[in-house]
């Protein structure tokens, strides 16, 4: 059986024949939600029969479940080899947020990342990814609410380590038969893998960029996130500036403040000597400590002090909510734990 959820519109229809059985199947699981093809109705029995047996259109079994006080949802959910895929529901006031992830675990080692000490085990399909966001899109919204949602790719996982899976991925989520989502509702988190940045520039649909930063010099950087010693700030910060931006957009840097660390005054003013001529947003992420992290949080005032320089030097600079802490779902928090 072939999974539904790994294929592009365009090439379903090179294997269906008539070819607009593509986009009437794409209609019916994405739109209309069927659980089962024998209830496309407009195809005859002897159709849906035939397609049952090759496409399996079955979202992944529920490992486990968590619920935050805060509304957050974590789930565990169990790929085709028993591999589990991480994904995180937050829901909010005026749009809520599907965190999906693109690997199982993570190559790039940052020091003040639990999903960072688990190591690679594999990249995601792009149907494994496609399915984590129907997952939380069925088991949070309503009917009136079901398109009320963007995507990130801030999971498991650095998305351009697995550049062609996670464009497919993302390509089948913008397709106007299928969940039509519109670019500018998915934002996909990279730490700066900088050949891949700029293919995704080169790229005909572009998500939002989110650079994960985290560290204003490159010494800092470097023992923060290793992969810097591979691309240093300067080229990543030059990519940055090449990027293709629409009107009014901008790119996001997630900095995680680090008590003693990341979080000084000095730290802020090089971040916005860094920034400078970038049309940027900061969110800050104090961090959400773990027993396994060497790492504290800084204090309150540490905190709107630190976003205070950065918005009294005109960059838009956000504090991040702290959520699903209490279920391990929060930024940095990923690490498949199943209590
Ligand atoms: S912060 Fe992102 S890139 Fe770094 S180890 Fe964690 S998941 Fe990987």
């Amino acid at each position: 059986m072939k999974s539904f959820f790994d294929y592009e519109r365009p090439e379903l229809a090179a294997t269906l024949h008539p070819s607009f059985r593509a986009t009437q199947l794409f209609k019916a699981v994405y739109q209309r939600r069927v659980e089962n093809l024998d209830s496309i109705t407009e195809l005859s029995k002897g159709e849906r029969a035939a397609l049952a047996s090759e496409w399996d259109i079955r979202l992944p079994a529920l490992y486990r479940r968590f619920e935050s006080v805060d509304g957050t949802r974590r789930y565990l959910l169990q790929l085709a080899d028993g591999e589990l895929a991480e994904t995180v529901f937050i829901p909010e006031e005026t749009r809520n947020t599907i965190c999906i992830s693109s690997q199982v675990g993570c190559a790039l080692a940052c020091t003040f990342c639990l999903t960072g000490q688990l190591g690679l085990t594999r990249n995601l399909t792009a149907g494994e990814m496609v399915t984590q966001v129907l997952f939380a899109q069925r088991d949070n919204l309503s009917e009136e609410q079901i398109d009320s949602f963007n995507i990130v790719l801030m999971g498991m996982g650095e998305p351009l380590h697995n550049y062609d899976n996670v464009m497919k991925a993302i390509r089948i989520l913008h397709d106007k038969h299928g969940l039509n989502m519109s670019m500018s509702r998915m934002t996909l988190s990279t730490a700066g893998l900088l050949p891949a940045i700029q293919r995704l520039a080169a790229e005909p649909h572009i998500p939002n960029l989110a650079i994960s930063l985290t560290g204003a010099t490159n010494t800092k950087r470097n023992e923060l996130m290793p992969i810097n010693r591979k691309y240093p700030l300067e080229e990543l910060l030059a990519a940055v500036r090449q990027f293709p931006l629409k009107h009014r957009q901008r790119v996001t840097f997630e900095y995680v403040l680090l008590k003693g660390v990341t979080d000084s005054l000095e730290d802020a003013q090089n971040l916005v000597k860094l920034l400078r001529g970038i049309r940027a947003k900061v969110n800050l992420i104090p961090l959400n400590e773990a027993d396994e992290l060497d790492y504290r949080r800084p204090s309150e005032m540490a905190i709107q002090r630190f976003q205070q320089v950065l918005i009294d030097n005109g960059i838009a600079a956000y504090v991040r909510k702290n959520r699903g802490n209490d279920i391990s779902a929060a930024c940095g928090q990923l690490k498949k734990m199943v209590v």
